[in-house]
């Protein structure tokens, strides 16, 4: 399974990243993982986007899903011929919610013709190559973190979420697990938001987890910061950083 990072930066686009995008590749099946403000130009930049083989968005907040729209404009525009329909696995209202994106029309352009919408809330399925389990995380809105394992290799990837029982269970002996590190180490922030540093490096530990990735740091926030909380509890924590590709 290979791992490429094409946007990383927390709750919206920074001056070195896109907001969250991730391009997750096993036996030539190519699945991106959230689609957020700003990650649709670097993304062509790794790979033709006729060539996406599915779509996953973990929540429909603006940092994960907003470049559906620039996506949307590509699919219909750029070929002679009509392409074939993209599977878009996303949280129920999915549909609604992105044709609102796309067109203020006052009931949004419906984008069924260049997307196959399959809703998605916790569970058990395949997808491509892999075996998806997915939980629901402690977020503002519906949120669902992601477990993808193929060839003996397993991936988890948290989505937005504050601390979360499910999501260690879910992330549970992975070899990688890349979670959001979102808000600092200071009081009085919302719960059932964004993961600190250290509690990312919590939940890493107490998942039994090979290896820590760590992302979705705000501009705002001092990633030195939160690479060195969640080191203090997870050892050899990493922050990722746009551009970088792991093989899990
Ligand atoms: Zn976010
Ligand atoms: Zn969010």
């Amino acid at each position: 399974m290979k791992l490429t990072v094409i946007g990383c930066s927390g709750s919206g686009p920074g001056p070195d990243s896109p907001a969250s995008c991730y391009l997750v590749e096993h036996d030539g099946f190519r699945l991106v993982i959230d689609l957020g403000s700003g990650a649709f130009g670097p993304l062509q930049g790794v790979l033709d986007p006729a060539d996406i083989d599915a779509i996953y968005l973990s929540h429909l907040h603006a940092d994960h899903c907003l470049d559906i729209a620039p996506f949307v404009v590509w699919h219909r525009y750029s070929a002679q011929l009509r392409r074939p329909r993209v599977p878009l696995y996303a949280p129920v209202s999915a549909d609604r919610r992105l044709a609102m994106a796309y067109a203020d029309d006052g009931i949004g352009d419906p984008i069924t013709d260049v997307f196959d919408f399959v809703f998605v809330g916790p569970g058990a399925f395949s997808l491509g190559p892999f075996q998806v389990h997915t939980t629901r995380t402690a977020h503002p809105v519906e949120c669902n973190a992601i477990r993808l394992q193929a060839g003996g290799r397993t991936l988890v990837y948290t989505g937005d979420t504050g601390p979360c029982r499910g999501v260690v269970e879910l992330a549970r002996g992975a070899d990688v697990l890349l979670a959001e590190a979102a808000h600092p180490e200071v009081e009085g922030l919302p719960g059932d938001l964004h993961l600190t540093g250290r509690q990312a490096g919590e939940h890493a530990l107490a998942a039994g987890v090979g290896r820590l990735l760590l992302t979705h740091v705000p501009t705002w926030v001092d990633r030195e910061e939160q690479l060195r909380a969640a080191g203090s509890v997870f050892p050899g924590a990493e922050l990722v950083s746009a551009g970088s590709v792991y093989e899990i």
